[in-house]
């Protein structure tokens, strides 16, 4: 039997890079994501003990995906995001580092709100939730937030719903587009739509995700431009919109809030020093007409 070095290296000429490798090998072995860190020590710590029989073919087979450009969380199904140990696979976008801006944009927001309003009568929604991770960071760290989620994809709400459950955490889930199945008021509405233009070379590098979850018309910002259009009419007056987009589109986004409305429009920086997210907020006196039935409605408190 090879040793668990000696597999590295061969992974390694396979043309996988060495902490895929490892983790792939730790995978294969059985460790939790959450041991990850623990157990890589160990395994450049045991570089010389035997492969176990029963491990190489799948630990050889995953390589072989990675090497075909498969990303690593589809072939271990696991993603961590914003400490979450989320289940992924090909129905769903796989969450991004960059969207924790977004998430510790809102639970800022929220937590304003919250001392405004009251923990307790704070909502949250989440649009294009695809595996959940964003609306179930917020209710993971706002275990008062009633947080609800959309998605076009019943295939993602499967896969959100998964998540939900695994995590014991309670997110109202509906099917539909964007906006259309929400009847609720929100004090925060969070997306990270689309936004790829349809001709992005870069798409061929995200060939392995769901393309509606990637891809938004010719310029990226079809589904940017109706959420901004739509938001306001379930948002309470003085909440906040706040979406991811492209590392290029602060500027044109920025613009589309304002054209709406909405007022205190900025954009933030995700990790690699990106514009990645651009929000704004409702003005207090909104007086635009609205229709939806608000949680007021239900007892519930602004
Ligand atoms: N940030 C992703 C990428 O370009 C795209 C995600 C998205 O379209 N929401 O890799």
């Amino acid at each position: 039997m090879p040793s668990l070095a000696q597999i590295l290296v061969e992974a390694f000429a396979d043309g996988v890079d060495r902490l895929d490798a490892q983790l792939l090998l730790l995978h294969a072995l059985g460790t939790s994501p959450t041991q990850v860190a623990t157990r890589r020590a160990w395994l450049l710590a045991h570089g010389d003990d035997p492969v176990p029989a029963s491990v190489l073919p799948a630990f050889r087979q995953s390589i072989q995906r990675r090497a075909a450009g498969e990303p690593l969380a589809y072939i271990t199904g696991r993603k961590e995001f914003f400490g979450l140990d989320l289940q992924v696979d090909a129905r769903v976008l796989i969450p991004r580092p960059d969207t924790e801006t977004l998430v510790a944009w809102a639970l800022e927001v929220l937590a304003k709100a919250a001392e405004q309003h009251g923990a307790g009568d704070i909502a949250a929604l989440d649009l294009g939730t695809g595996s959940g991770a964003i609306a179930l960071a917020l209710k993971h760290k706002l275990p008062h937030l009633q947080v609800d989620a959309t998605d076009a994809s019943t295939e993602a709400l499967d896969a959100a719903r998964a998540n939900a459950a695994a995590l014991d955490l309670e997110i109202a889930f509906s099917h539909g587009s964007w906006l259309d199945p929400v009847t609720h008021r929100y004090h925060c509405i969070v997306s990270n739509p689309p936004y790829v233009c349809a001709h992005d070379p870069h798409l061929a590098a995200l060939a392995y995700e769901p393309v509606r979850a990637l891809v938004s018309g010719m310029d990226g910002l079809d589904d940017i431009r109706h959420i901004v259009k739509h938001a306001s009419s379930r948002l309470y007056p003085g909440a906040w919109l706040l979406l991811e987009h492209g590392y290029d589109q602060a500027d044109a986004v920025h613009a589309l809030f304002t054209c709406a409305g909405y007022q205190n429009v900025e954009s933030r920086r995700d990790l690699a020093g990106h514009l990645r997210c651009t929000g704004g907020q409702l003005p207090l006196d909104d007086e635009t007409p609205r229709n939806p039935t608000s949680r007021q409605d239900f007892g519930m408190v602004k």
